[in-house]
């Protein structure tokens, strides 16, 4: 794939890059040859976090002896400074590399802490390992725009991710994307499938590709997955009437019951595993009737405990009328599992 510029950092990128999450539920060797296979299809950078179990391991082997070629990004969710600081050494350790080409304050939450401003602060650790070199530029993810505008003024930022997909519009067609535009920040676009739960992955790209400045990162566990999004992209073709059709089809079974997965609503002080549950009939549409018995018993059976408290209602960037969600898919699961 021709490479772009990640904004104003001057490094070069793939048009689409590869989120590593996923491969952690892959076998170990597997993992490894997934991400030498997306190299061969040109994607030349990726993404993972401090956060996403053995991922950075995992990387780190595959990308042994051919780390020049790459860019690696990583994050620290750390909310403390001076665990900011291992996360940091920590990360590189794992990927055994010198250096993060980028490193995000993971979720953004960090920058709204007393600790993340002034002396000994986690800003000033971030920037303090861009001059020692173990770092080259810094990012932030973010699923809340308030915040995300606010991060954008930190003049170190060179590079964000946020949400992006044509159900969460309000990102790249509202404030974010043309003030990010404007500062030459980078923008990464996270969850270009909806986190997985909009199937059409040719759509999703297609809508994508409209807005030239959005670099999709996209979290596969397949070589084929990725070989597929890299044809889709290169092949350009334009949005057309279907499609609009079909995307209006997805937004209006997703709607206002479109939960994105950040988790920003947990912990539930009931237990309830929001995002899992939230999701269950539109999960039902996806996987095969042995995988959603298997995935959703045990986390509809805790979420009979909401107590409709709307604690996670408070915390929701989305203002998403939660405890209805969960009611409606205890409803349809328990429909869903009766005997066939
Ligand atoms: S409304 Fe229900 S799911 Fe939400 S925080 Fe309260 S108990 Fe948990
Ligand atoms: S319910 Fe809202 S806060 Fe919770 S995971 Fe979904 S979108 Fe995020």
């Amino acid at each position: 794939m021709d490479k772009i510029e990640l904004g104003s950092t001057g490094l070069e990128v793939s048009p689409l890059g590869m989120g590593v999450i996923q491969i952690g539920r892959r076998p170990w060797a597997e993992s490894v040859e997934v991400v030498r296979g997306v190299m061969d299809l040109g994607i030349n950078w990726f993404d993972t976090a401090r956060a996403y179990g053995d991922t950075e391991l995992r990387l780190g082997e595959a990308l042994l002896g051919i780390r020049n070629e790459v860019i690696i990004m990583s994050k620290s969710h750390a909310h403390e400074p001076d665990l900011f600081r291992t996360h940091i050494d920590e990360s590189l350790e794992r990927l055994q590399t010198d250096y993060l080409d980028v490193l995000f304050f993971h979720g953004g939450g960090a920058i709204e802490e007393g600790c993340f401003l002034g002396p000994g602060g986690i800003l000033e650790i971030a920037e303090d390992a861009v001059r020692a070199g173990k770092v080259r530029f810094l990012g932030f993810s973010a699923h809340r725009i308030e915040l995300a505008l606010k991060a954008l003024d930190i003049p170190s930022v060179s590079v964000a991710m946020v949400p992006a997909n044509f159900i969460s519009r309000e990102w790249i067609d509202g404030r974010f994307l043309p003030k990010a535009q404007a500062q030459g920040v980078a923008v990464l676009a996270m969850k270009p499938l909806g986190g997985g739960r909009i199937t059409n992955a040719e759509l999703c790209l297609k809508f994508l590709k409209t807005y030239p400045d959005l670099i999709p990162c996209i979290g596969i566990e397949r070589v084929s997955e990725m070989a597929q999004n890299v044809r889709v992209w290169e092949e350009g073709a334009l949005l057309t009437a279907d499609d609009l059709a079909e995307m209006e089809r997805i937004e209006e079974l997703l709607g206002d019951r479109f939960c994105r997965g950040c988790g920003y609503c947990q912990p539930c002080p009931q237990g309830v595993p929001i995002s899992t549950v939230a999701f269950a009939s539109i999960f039902a549409r996806q996987m095969t009737r042995e995988k959603v018995l298997e995935m959703l018993v045990e986390p509809v059976e805790q979420a009979r405990a909401c107590i409709e408290c709307g604690e996670c209602v408070d915390k929701c960037p989305y203002d998403l009328a939660i405890p209805e969600m969960i009611k409606e898919n205890i409803a349809f699961f328990e429909a869903f599992s009766q005997p066939l």
